[in-house]
């Protein structure tokens, strides 16, 4: 059975919105919620302006997220992503700025995590489904006709003419590690640049990303699901104008003799990661940094995933192990609360 994230956004708008009931007089708020690129998109935006600018302002950035709906979905048949999968095993493709950038990323995040983040494993994602309504665990035949065929080497850059080009077909690119991340980065570009918005929360099915601080000045506070128990904080950050982004083996997943099959791939074995962590969470400045660090550390395991953020200038991480152990990098721990029984 596959599950969402819906309840998982709903308390962490929650907290951040009891969090807020002190608020001064003069600032007003807006907030929208909608479902795009698969998941549940929540924005509230706060302000000394009218219901109607906030609400103007919402209405953009979320036409924005559409428009990048409409470039990154591995799902929709007419989607530039989609159209790029098709045929660039062919011929170079001609692609967005936004794609290039996404893929640009990509491809740094796949080399620096030594492939355990790889933008070409499409094609075992769509054969395990997971978070579809077909989602199942693959025949052995077929799982050992799509192992070892990604290779994000094989995905080719050229910034002369922004293109891609595929070395062969054996591959398709799947950005879902990665492009709610963007989104959000650019949802807040637009709030910001664009309305001059000095406060708000923006959480992307459980990728949160906030501008500056409460409007009383004070740091939000973002709960970080409990694996065991998704609709409860097992965890609690404060964070001022950063993201939170979490990846973890309860957000889509199907169980079959006990045994849950998640939605993260670890490209060695062909199957779901199991490499000792249950959720991992990346605080940084931007989400797309962010977003593809937390499912490169999910498929890296704990102790080199600890390594890798560390070496990493601003950025932090939280790993939640499957004993249920707690543990961050060491520029964080004081900004972490452990919300045991909560
Ligand atoms: P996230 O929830 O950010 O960890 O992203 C998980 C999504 O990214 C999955 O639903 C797949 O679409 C895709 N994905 C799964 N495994 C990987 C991987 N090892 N590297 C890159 N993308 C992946
Ligand atoms: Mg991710």
């Amino acid at each position: 059975m596959s599950k969402n994230l819906k309840p998982i956004c709903l308390l962490i708008i929650t907290m951040a919105l009891g969090l807020l009931s002190g608020c001064q007089k003069n600032v007003d708020t807006a907030n929208r919620t909608e479902e795009i690129l698969g998941t549940i998109i929540t924005g509230t935006v706060y302000g000394a302006m009218t219901e109607a600018e906030l609400s103007a302002a919402l209405d953009s950035a979320f036409l924005r997220a559409v428009e990048l709906e409409n470039i990154f979905s591995a799902k929709t048949s007419d989607s530039e992503l989609t159209k790029v999968n098709e045929t660039a095993y062919t011929a170079p493709v001609r692609i967005s700025d936004e794609l290039y950038l996404v893929l640009e990323r990509s491809l740094y995040y796949a080399e620096l995590s030594n492939g355990a983040f790889d933008p070409t494993l499409g094609k075992l994602i769509t054969l395990w489904g997971i978070g579809t309504e077909t989602a199942a665990i693959p025949a052995a035949d077929s799982l050992s006709a799509y192992i070892n065929r990604h290779n994000y080497k094989n995905v080719i850059l050229n910034e002369d003419d922004q293109s891609v080009a595929f070395i062969n077909d054996e591959f398709s690119l799947d950005l879902g590690a990665i492009a709610k991340g963007y989104v959000a980065d650019e949802m807040k570009r637009i709030l910001v640049e664009e309305y001059g918005i000095e406060s708000a929360l923006l959480n992307l099915g459980g990728n949160v990303i906030t501008i500056g601080s409460k409007t009383d000045g004070s740091p939000w506070n973002i709960g970080i699901a409990d694996p065991d128990e998704p609709t409860s904080s097992i965890v609690s950050i404060q964070i001022t104008n950063q993201t939170v982004v979490t990846s973890g083996n309860y957000e889509r997943y199907i169980e079959e003799d006990g045994v849950r099959y998640h939605h993260i791939i670890d490209g060695g074995t062909g199957y779901p990661a199991n490499n000792g962590l249950v959720s991992t969470t990346i605080i940084t400045d931007k989400s797309i940094d962010a977003d593809a660090l937390s499912t490169a550390t999910y498929v890296l395991g704990l102790d080199a995933s600890m390594e890798l953020i560390e070496s990493l200038d601003n950025v932090e991480a939280i790993f939640i192990t499957d004993e249920g152990e707690i543990l961050t990098t060491s520029g964080i721990s004081e900004k972490v609360k452990v919300l045991s029984g909560e």
